[in-house]
């Protein structure tokens, strides 16, 4: 067997034994005699759904309401397999549950709808929220997700985040800021090249926005080259980050550019465009699985870089796991109605500081290094850092009570912090 066979043929083991799928569900209360049944179920479990019908908030006080996130998918854009329909997207969504679990302790309902249609998707995920505690939307594809993040945010009650738009801001916004903090560059003069103008493009541009980027400093580029203020029938996503520069190809944005931001494909990066940049140039080449330039090219290419990718197998790998499990942790742990800017940008600055203090040892030895130390190597966090539950919930749920979306705010921060460390 060759080594992709191999590998396919141990993912497809890993999914289907001992039992098929990666999750399941499990009684939390004792279930061992019949007062226990009758207090889990008929007749005892009345009162609570009398208590709740009085008060629907009583809900994440005798149910999983509060717990519980949704993971939803059409099956739309999963991972770059496309359009692969709701029951293909299904052991991704079931991937999303593990991991909301083993990172933040949250638990998961994974949910595979099967339309295309936008107000249909709307409509069943708003008739199954009461359901859950938080709806975390997931492999969408653009520009329906758009539409239907909006919609749910100002219809719904509880935070609701389509992970793919934002999860990516969130996590290279921290690279970027810690990026920019060792060139010695100020985010409000840098020049950004965004090769990309897809989901994820448009939040990250949007996120970089709010920390200080500004419009005149960007350059947005699509498949039909720079997205130019004079191109006709530019869409309503884009057209925000449409500039004035009358320029057209990727090779003239990125001359004496400081930062490139890559999310559309594979290898449209040469060597020459990054010679042409301005010194100790930030390349974020997230095109997954393979960046917009091999991240041993562009190393090869210059000596003072500052890199991150999508990949495991590079230093910086922006992986959205360093963020959705810790957001909705502090967006439940505070009862959230939202999550919003605050909360992100929030979510974006833990990240970032945590990056700066002395990583523990078992973080080293999770990776086999030797010393993680700040710097061109090390802008951020690892999946497996302990201290990511301890600092990413905190900031967002204080973001959360300071920009009044909180519905049940924290009163002891120590006894908080504790808990989640249990
Ligand atoms: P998407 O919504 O399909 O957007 C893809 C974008 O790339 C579109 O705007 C497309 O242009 C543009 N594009 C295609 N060819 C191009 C070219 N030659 N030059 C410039 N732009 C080009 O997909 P997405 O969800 O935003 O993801 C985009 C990429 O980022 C994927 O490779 C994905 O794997 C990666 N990604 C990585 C991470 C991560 O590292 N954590 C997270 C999210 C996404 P048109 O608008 O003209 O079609
Ligand atoms: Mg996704």
């Amino acid at each position: 067997m060759d080594n992709k066979a191999r590998k396919r043929r141990e993912a497809l083991v890993y999914h289907a034994k001992p039992k098929p799928g990666k999750i399941e569900v499990v009684p939390t209360k004792k279930y061992a005699t019949q007062r226990d049944l009758s207090l889990a179920y008929s007749p005892g479990v009345a009162e609570p759904c009398l208590e709740i019908e009085k008060d629907k908030d009583n809900a994440y006080k005798y149910t999983t309401k509060g717990n519980l996130v949704a993971v939803i998918s059409n099956g739309t854009a999963v991972l770059g397999l496309g359009d692969i329909g709701p029951e293909a997207s299904k052991p991704v969504m079931e991937g999303k549950g593990l991991l909301f679990k083993i990172f933040a302790d949250i638990d998961v309902f994974d949910i595979e709808v099967d339309t295309k249609d936008v107000d249909k998707f709307i409509e069943t995920v708003k008739n199954i929220a009461p359901t859950f505690g938080g709806i975390n939307l997931e492999d969408i594809k653009a520009p329906e997700a758009f539409e239907i993040e909006q919609r749910l945010k100002a219809e719904l009650d509880i935070p609701v985040m389509h992970d793919d738009q934002h999860g990516t801001a969130i996590i290279s916004a921290a690279a970027l800021l810690n990026a920019l903090e060792l060139a010695e560059k100020k985010i409000e003069n840098v020049k950004i090249v965004v090769s990309g103008a897809g989901a994820a493009a448009v939040s990250c541009t949007k996120l970089y926005k709010s920390f200080g980027a500004k419009a005149e400093n960007i350059v947005m580029l699509d498949s039909k080259g720079v997205i130019r203020k004079d191109r006709p029938g530019i869409s309503e996503e884009k057209i925000e980050f449409a500039t004035e520069r009358k320029i057209d190809t990727l090779e003239e944005a990125m001359k004496d550019a400081d930062v490139f931001i890559g999310l559309s494909i594979a290898n449209i990066v040469s060597p020459n465009m990054l010679k042409s940049m301005a010194k100790t140039p930030i390349v974020f080449a997230m095109a997954n699985p393979n960046p917009e330039i091999d991240y041993q090219l562009a190393m090869d290419t210059r000596d003072d870089i500052i890199m991150a990718t999508g990949r495991s197998d590079h230093p910086n790998q922006v992986n959205n796991v360093l963020g959705f499990p810790f957001i909705f942790r502090g967006a439940l742990d505070v009862r959230g109605t939202k999550i919003n800017e605050e909360m992100k940008m929030a979510a974006v600055k833990a990240l970032a500081e945590l990056a700066k203090e002395a990583v523990p040892e078992q973080v080293n030895i999770a990776y086999g290094e030797t010393r993680l130390n700040f710097g061109a190597d090390y802008i951020i966090p690892k999946p497996f850092d302990p201290r990511l539950i301890a600092k990413v919930p905190p900031a967002v749920a204080m973001a959360a009570m300071q920009s009044g979306v909180a519905r049940q705010p924290i009163q002891d921060w120590q006894k908080y912090e504790d808990e989640l460390l249990e």
